[in-house]
């Protein structure tokens, strides 16, 4: 009985024994346990390379304290890492105080440790920044002083680099949104602030904290040369202007695993070293942090900045609403201008389109003016017509009749009969020709210009006139262009039109009194590259106030006159772009009117040849 106890006794002490040994075992070795790789995603705030030198040794020591979980460090700017942690490729992240409570506010990572940046201090006091001047600069005593100033930073996401002495500037009532401060960025290494407070280009530079002592002890500084404003007195470990916040956080992410968190924790609190990356420390509170990011409405509190952009619009929506009102009003100020503008268009159109017609109109009306006036020449001269006519019709009368007597007499020679034959053709062709020039002369027709010989124009005109009036006084033509410059670019028939007008009135002038045993004469001759016809008269003249009116419409001076013709042919004249002018002759009575016409193209081809 007392073996059997004794040996149940025994039986269980071993159980006991081995279930401690195996306790034991668990908590000396936890790695060995949960054989689970552990992906670690660093944040490299700038670039791979820096931060692969600054965490290097950090996966070796972690492993060594967890046999068989193989650790991997993965390195991500932050917005990487956030993917990262989104897509589960990592199972921790290592990354400063501001990205932590971003990520932790939005994808619910844990905090598990907090770096330990300096030997001997909690981790409390790690991560805090100092604002740097030129030791000279005797206007700079606190951050209150850099109103105005330029002020060097690293990166606008920057925690230690800008937004912890923003923060600080803020409240202390600077606003660098406002324009406060005028925050200069140089991007990374930090080293590139201290050139730019060196060289003036900033009057203040952002360090993190403990970088500006940490250069000295280097070297890379000298001592004295730099001031940190506003100091902090608070047991920080250097000189610093901010408060000093929590250091990097080691954190899980939501899906790991809570005994692979464990088993990463243990490891890190037991590593040993003195290496930053080796010091870690039991999670400290972010609550600072957090309070830091809400004052400056920036990631994870940036709705705060919606939200007050909201506020504002609540504020301010009567000041907006004015704003709306007179863009509205400007709106339809500027419609009523485009309609303005449109119907204006719309009218100027309509009165060019009517002027256009009222032109064409003219137009028509001059023509048949014309017409008119060429029929109103022709009346006039109509009744010395029949006595032009009558007389080659005597002649033919009188040839035949001779004809006939000498037929019936017997004398009728073959010579005879060849001369009357011969006159009578003559006279009737003489007549015809009259009739021919009537006829052309009274039609209507288009206006046409051709190019035309000048001394033939005017011999046809001479002739024409003279078989229309009845003693038409002598006329003498006096050409003194050369062979080659004969030629002219006219309307035939406007032409013949202000030649016949200029005639009949010197014709009348004549009829009126003066030198009528002189002749009418019509000079032609070259004017300034333009052929210049003239015809004088030696009839009674014109005083001088009528000259002046002679081109009027309706200026007439004769019982039966129309006043028409001298300011048709004005226009005939103007229209080849001449001008038709009257003047009193220096060498004594009648009057002189001339006008001049353009070459025609020919012309040069006859100065050729
Ligand atoms: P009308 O011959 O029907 O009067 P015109 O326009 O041809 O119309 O002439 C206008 C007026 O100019 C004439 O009435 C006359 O007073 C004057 N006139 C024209 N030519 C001469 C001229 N050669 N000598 C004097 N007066 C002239």
């Amino acid at each position: 009985m007392n073996s059997a106890w004794l040996f149940a006794v025994r039986r269980h002490l071993f159980a006991a024994v081995i279930g401690l040994f195996s306790c034991l075992l668990l908590a000396g070795m936890p790695g060995r346990v949960l054989a689970t790789e552990v992906r670690i995603g660093v944040l490299a705030w700038f670039g791979n390379q820096s931060a692969e030198e600054q965490w290097r040794g950090l996966d070796k020591a972690l492993q060594s304290q967890m046999p068989g979980h193989p650790v991997s460090l993965h390195y991500y700017d932050m917005a990487g890492l956030e993917k990262a942690v989104v897509a589960g490729d990592v199972d921790f992240i290592i990354t400063n105080p501001g990205h932590y409570v971003a990520l932790e506010a939005r994808h619910g990572v844990t905090r598990i440790a907090t770096q330990k940046i300096t030997p001997g201090q909690d981790s409390m006091f790690a991560v805090g920044s100092a604002v740097i001047v030129r030791t000279e600069r005797a206007d700079l005593h606190s951050l209150d002083d850099l109103r105005g100033k330029r002020l060097a930073a690293t990166v606008a996401e920057g925690f230690s680099g800008w937004q912890v002495i923003w923060a600080e500037l803020k409240a202390r009532d600077i606003d660098p949104e406002a324009g406060d401060v005028e925050p200069l960025f140089t991007g990374f290494p930090m080293t590139r602030i201290i050139d730019a407070v060196d060289s003036g280009q900033s009057d203040a530079g952002i360090l993190r904290g403990c970088l500006l002592e940490h250069l000295i002890r280097q070297g890379a500084v000298p001592a004295g040369r730099y001031r940190v404003l506003s100091v902090r007195d608070e047991g920080a470990p250097c000189l610093m202007t901010s408060p000093v916040y929590p250091g990097w956080a080691f954190a899980a992410a939501r899906q790991t695993p809570e005994v692979l968190a464990r088993t990463v924790l243990i490891a890190l609190l037991s590593l040993k070293g003195t290496e930053a990356v080796l010091r870690w420390n039991v999670p400290a509170d972010y609550y600072p942090v957090h309070e830091m990011l809400r004052s400056l409405h920036v990631e994870p509190y940036a709705f705060l900045r919606e939200q007050r952009l909201a506020a504002q619009i609540r504020r301010y929506w009567p000041v907006a609403a004015g704003v709306v009102v007179l863009f509205l009003l400007w709106l339809l100020y500027t419609l009523r201008v485009e309609v303005l503008m449109l119907r204006r268009g719309r009218e100027l159109s309509a009165a060019l389109t009517a002027r256009q017609e009222l032109e064409e109109n003219i137009q028509v009306q001059r023509q048949k003016m014309e017409h008119l006036s060429r029929l109103s020449i022709l009346g006039e001269l109509s009744c010395t017509l029949a006595h032009e006519l009558n007389q080659p019709l005597a002649t033919i009368g009188n040839y035949a009749r001779s004809l006939t007597r000498r037929l019936q007499s017997g004398k009728l020679s073959d010579d005879a009969i060849s001369q009357a034959a011969h006159e009578i053709s003559e006279q009737s062709e003489r007549a015809a020709a009259i009739l021919q020039g009537i006829r052309d002369f009274s039609r209507k027709r288009p206006r046409q210009r051709e190019d035309c010989d000048a001394g033939m124009m005017l011999g046809e005109i001479v002739a024409l006139f003279r078989g229309m009036v009845a003693r038409a006084p002598a006329i003498r033509v006096i050409d003194r262009l050369p062979a080659e410059e004969q030629s002219i670019h006219v309307d035939r028939l406007q032409i013949q039109q202000v030649m016949l007008n200029l005639l009949k009135n010197a014709y009348d002038a004549h009829s009126a009194g003066g030198q009528t045993n002189l002749p009418i004469e019509i000079i032609l001759e070259a004017a300034d590259e333009r052929v210049r016809i003239a015809v004088r008269d030696h009839g009674p003249g014109l005083a001088a106030e009528d000259r002046a009116r002679l081109f009027e419409p309706f200026f007439t001076t004769k019982p039966d006159g129309m006043g028409l013709g001298l300011s048709i042919c004005k226009s005939i004249v103007e229209a080849h772009g001449g001008q038709l002018v009257a003047e009193s002759p220096a060498d004594g009575d009648g009057l002189c009117f001339s006008f001049t016409l353009p070459h025609g193209s020919t012309r040069h081809d006859q100065q050729q040849d």
